[in-house]
């Protein structure tokens, strides 16, 4: 199973669960030795927002789409709808919200425990996508 099928069916499941919270949930095994989670972490995870746009709070689809901003060849991400990232106007005012994005990640990294430093290590080259007007 790969890492995003795996992370979008446990946060379908900590979804569903409100119930419980300090009960526990195997993942496999992280860089520390971290064997589970907690249903409280996984509810942290869901509700991130990281469906939405950061700004406005709409979920995507349904005529609501992100504003790809790709910082590589191959990596882009999307944490403002294209209608707030017009309204934005400026690559100071659109900054913050791709940094929240990236500490949204970092603290996914601690809490299921995968390598860290890797979402800030993406900052560099996001960062300088995003004042270029990207
Ligand atoms: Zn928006």
């Amino acid at each position: 199973m790969k890492p995003l099928t795996l992370l979008c069916a446990v946060l379908l499941f900590a979804v569903g669960c409100t119930q419980h919270q300090e009960e526990r949930i195997p993942i496999m095994e992280g860089v520390s030795g971290k064997k589970s989670v907690s249903i409280a972490e996984l509810q942290e995870v869901a509700s991130m927002g990281l469906g939405a746009c950061g700004r406005c709070q709409r979920k995507w689809g349904e005529g609501n789409y992100g504003h790809s901003t790709m910082y590589d060849e191959h990596r882009g991400c999307f944490p403002l709808c294209e209608n707030c990232w017009r309204e934005l106007a400026t690559p100071d005012a659109r900054l913050p919200y791709y940094r929240q994005l990236i500490d949204l990640q970092a603290r996914q990294e601690e809490i299921f425990d995968t390598e860290r430093g890797e979402a800030e290590r993406h900052w560099t080259l996001l960062e300088r996508a995003v004042m270029e007007g990207k």
